[in-house]
Formats: structure tokens, C-alpha cells, sequence
């Protein structure tokens, strides 16, 4: 009998430690966006929502959502280690000083398509360098499938990433000067040059575009993928996107 008792103790602290490890989040993850915006845009940021919502359950990590900007401020940004910017960006000086202060102090940033655009109107100097200096310069339209080059598979976020592969359909960027040009910016993934002329309407011919890079100073990730409704239909792509948001979560 005291065997058994021993023994259905042992159980049960082995239950308890276990569901206390299941319920403290290996880190929190909080993702912005916008519903007023370009449809195709918030059409991504619903597919963004449900597909990390499902990552956050396999992997282990607390994510939240919301529409209000004003959610960028101090207070609350010091509760997450990684925000996500799913196709928008702040909307005041307010706005963009708390997030500036929070990536000065450790904070991780994942932007999609749009949270990267910039172009004379902007204004935002500390954005444009922290983003590694490039200056919305085309795009591709119709939204074109596109084929992409590794530039690093050892990168933890290649990792298990083929040394080239077709991204599902999407607006493309390009960028003046390129963001391969900052010394401080390492190029991931590359539009394929083989891709051009690239677009009907708008059309990419040539040069050098990157389209996932890190700016080396900061705990940053900036990934060119992020319009329309077929972003998260391929299993590669989505292996980027979640080794993406473990390395940024994880990175102190
Ligand atoms: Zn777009």
C-alpha cells in the first residue's frame, strides 16, 4: 500500500510539472493590424491570424492580436518579446516613439509586405535605417507566384529551407538602394532574376531584390510576402514563417 502511495505521488507531481511547463508560454508574441486597409492586405493579415494561432498551440508560445495602434506603447509593449506587423505599421509620432524605444531595448519585430513600405512621404528616418535603408521603389501587379533563392540555409530562419523555391502568389517590392548594400543587413532570400520581366501591369525587369532580410543591429525580421489569400499555401514558406517567429521569439 505505501509502494502504491508512493507511487500515485509520483504521478501526480510528474502531472503537475508537466501542466505547469504547457501553461508558461516560451515567450509572447503580439501581431497588429488593420481592417480599413487594401483588401488583399486584410485578407493576408486573417490567413497571418489563423496560421499562428495554430503555430502558437504546436510551439509553445503566447500570441495576441489587435487592431488598435495605440497598443504600441510602452506599457504594453514591455509584455511581449516579438511584435508583428501584418501589413500596416503606426499611425502617429506616438506611436512610432514607443516602438522605436521598444526595438532600442531588445525588443524582436517580424514585418510583412506593407510594415516595410516607406517612400519620400514617410518621414521616419530611424525606420528607414532600421530597416536597412531601402526606399520603396516598384512593384510587381498583377500579384505573381515567383520563384526565390537561399542566399544562407544555415541561418536558423532557412533552416530545412531548399536552396531555392516557389513562393506562392504575392505583390512584389522592389527597393532603392538595395538593402543588400547595408553593411549592417543580411539577405536571407532573393527574388530569383530568372523571374523577370515579372508583372503585366507593373512590371520588375531587373535588379537586385531581396525579399526576407535582418538588419544585423537589431532583433528584426522584415519578409516581402503579404497580399492576398494564398500566402500561408505552401509548406515551405510556412516552415520560413515559423522558424521566423522561434528565432525572433527565442533571441534575447
Ligand atoms: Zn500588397
Amino acid at each position: 500500500m505505501y509502494m502504491l502511495k508512493k507511487l500515485f505521488c509520483l504521478v501526480i507531481t510528474a502531472v503537475l510539472c508537466t501542466a505547469a511547463f504547457a501553461q508558461s508560454p516560451k515567450f509572447k508574441v503580439l501581431a497588429l493590424y488593420t481592417t480599413t486597409v487594401e483588401s488583399d492586405h486584410v485578407d493576408f493579415a486573417k490567413d497571418a491570424i489563423q496560421y499562428f494561432t495554430r503555430l502558437a498551440a504546436k510551439r509553445g508560445f503566447a500570441f495576441d492580436t489587435t487592431t488598435n495602434w495605440k497598443n504600441v506603447n510602452d506599457d504594453n509593449l514591455k509584455n511581449y518579446q516579438l511584435i508583428i506587423w501584418l501589413d500596416d505599421f503606426p499611425q502617429n509620432e506616438v506611436q512610432r516613439a514607443a516602438f522605436v524605444k521598444y526595438m532600442e531595448h531588445g525588443g524582436g519585430w517580424l514585418g510583412f509586405h506593407v510594415a516595410g513600405y516607406n517612400d519620400k512621404d514617410t518621414k521616419w528616418p530611424w525606420f528607414l535605417s532600421f530597416l536597412g535603408s531601402g526606399v520603396f521603389y516598384n512593384n510587381s501587379w498583377p500579384p505573381l507566384p515567383a520563384k526565390l533563392i537561399v542566399d544562407d540555409r544555415k541561418h536558423a530562419v532557412t533552416q530545412d529551407i531548399p536552396a531555392s523555391f516557389i513562393s506562392p502568389i504575392n505583390e512584389w517590392y522592389g527597393w532603392r538602394p538595395s538593402p543588400r548594400l547595408n553593411k549592417d543587413v543580411k539577405v536571407l532570400v532573393t527574388l530569383d532574376p530568372k523571374n523577370y520581366p515579372l508583372g503585366k501591369k507593373d512590371i520588375l525587369r531587373s535588379g537586385d531584390i531581396p525579399v526576407v532580410w535582418t538588419n544585423t543591429k537589431y532583433n528584426m525580421l522584415y519578409i516581402n510576402m503579404g497580399h492576398g489569400d494564398q500566402i500561408f499555401t505552401s509548406d515551405t514558406q510556412n516552415k520560413l514563417f515559423e522558424n521566423a517567429v522561434m528565432w525572433l521569439g527565442r533571441k534575447k
